[in-house]
C-alpha cells in the first residue's frame, strides 16, 4: 500500500505521545535487489517503510526504472505501508520532477544552495521550503525540510561541516515554512566514517525541538551504525575500512525515546551487500553470474534491515498505519 510519509510518520508520533515511542527507519534505493532485501524485511517483520531516494540514485538508475521497481515492490508486498519520499531534494524542479514520478514524500533541502554544497542562510532556506510545501501540499505530498547541517559528505551531498539546530529558530522554521517534517543536525553525520573518536548525540536538542514542535516529525539523517560484524566481513576478504564508525544503535534508540520519528539508513546497506559480496568471490573464485552473487548481496542486506526494523520499534506496526494517500491528504492540507 503506497502512502504518504505523514501516514506512516504520525503513527511514529502517536506512539511517542503515549510513551510508546518506536521510529520508521527510511532506507535508501538504488537497485533492484536492495528494493527487493528492504520489502523482505519489512514483510517478515510487520513494518511500515519510508523508501528513499537520492538525486545519485536517480541519476544512476534512470529515475524511470527507479521508480517502477518501487512501485513493484509496491504491488508484492500490499500488507507493507510504503512512502517512496525523495532524499535531499536540491531544487524546486528536482522536487516538481519526483512528485511527476509518483513520489509521495519529498525532502527540500534548503539549509545547502542548490549546489548541494555551500551552506545557505536561514531565510534562502525559508523562501525554498516554503514554496516547496505549497506546491507539494496542494497535490497531498508530504514534506520534510532541513535546518541545520551535518558533517559529512555523501551522494555530493553536504558542505562536510556540522552546525546543530538552533531549537528556537526550528520553531520559527516551521511556523513559517508549514513543513510536516524537519531534519535536524545533531551530531550525526552522512558516509561511513562519522566520527573520530567517540560517538556524541546531542540529545538536549532533541528534547527541546520535540517540546517546542510536538507536532511536527523530527528526522535525523546520517544514521548508519557500521556494525563491526559488517565491518569485519569487508576488511577480512579483501576490502579496507579500519577506521569507519557510525553512530551505535543504543544512541539511536536513545534519540527514539528522546522524539525521533524517522532515521535513515544507507549506509549499513551498501556494507552488507559489499561485505556479502566480497566473500561471495573469495569463497567463489569461478563464479561469474550476476544473479548468484546480486542473490547474496540481497539476503546480507535483507538481514541487516530487518534488524534495524526490530531495534527502532517499527517491527509489528504495518496495520496501524492510515491508508492516507495523496487524494486523502489533499482533502487533509486543503481544510
Ligand atoms: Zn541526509
Amino acid at each position: 500500500m503506497i502512502v504518504t510519509s505523514k501516514a506512516i510518520l504520525e503513527t511514529s508520533l502517536q506512539a511517542y505521545k503515549q510513551g510508546k515511542p518506536f521510529a520508521i527507519g527510511a532506507y535508501n534505493v538504488n537497485n533492484m535487489e536492495q528494493m527487493q532485501g528492504i520489502m523482505m524485511a519489512a514483510q517478515e517483520s510487520k513494518s511500515p517503510v519510508i523508501v528513499q531516494v537520492s538525486r545519485g540514485a536517480l541519476k544512476y538508475a534512470q529515475d524511470l526504472y527507479l521508480v517502477n521497481i518501487i512501485k513493484a515492490g509496491a504491488e508484492l508486498n500490499p500488507e507493507v505501508p510504503l512512502a517512496i519520499h525523495l532524499d535531499h531534494g536540491n531544487s524546486f524542479e528536482t522536487v516538481k520532477r519526483a512528485i511527476s514520478l509518483g513520489f509521495t514524500s519529498v525532502m527540500i533541502d534548503g539549509s545547502l544552495m542548490e549546489d548541494a554544497k555551500t551552506p545557505s542562510t536561514f531565510e534562502y532556506n525559508v523562501k525554498v521550503t516554503s514554496e516547496v510545501v505549497k506546491y507539494a501540499h496542494d497535490l497531498g505530498v508530504s514534506v520534510e525540510g532541513e535546518l541545520g547541517t551535518l558533517g559529512g559528505i555523501e551522494d555530493g551531498v553536504g558542505s562536510g561541516q556540522t552546525h546543530l539546530t538552533d531549537p528556537d529558530q526550528a520553531v520559527e522554521f516551521v511556523e513559517r515554512t508549514g513543513v510536516d517534517a524537519l531534519a535536524i543536525s545533531i551530531g550525526t553525520s552522512h558516509g561511513a566514517y562519522k566520527f573520530k573518536g567517540e560517538p556524541k548525540l546531542a540529545f538536549d536538542i532533541i528534547e527541546r525541538i520535540r517540546k517546542y514542535l510536538p507536532n511536527t516529525y523530527l528526522v535525523s539523517h546520517g544514521s548508519s551504525s557500521v556494525p563491526q560484524e559488517l565491518l569485519a566481513i569487508v576488511n577480512k576478504y579483501g576490502g579496507d575500512m579500519p577506521d569507519a564508525k557510525g553512530v551505535p544503535i543504543e544512541a539511536l534508540q536513545k534519540a527514539i525515546a528522546c522524539g525521533i520519528n524517522k532515521i535513515n539508513v544507507d549506509t549499513d546497506i551498501r556494507l552488507a551487500a559489499t561485505g556479502a559480496i566480497r566473500k561471495f568471490f573469495v569463497e567463489n573464485p569461478r563464479a561469474f553470474d550476476p544473479r548468484e552473487y546480486n542473490k547474496v548481496a540481497r539476503e546480507a542486506i535483507a538481514a541487516e534491515v530487518k534488524k534495524r526494523m526490530e531495534a527502532f520499534g517499527t517491527a509489528g506496526h504495518s496495520a496501524e498505519v492510515p491508508n492516507w494517500g495523496l487524494e486523502e491528504m489533499k482533502k487533509q492540507y486543503k481544510a
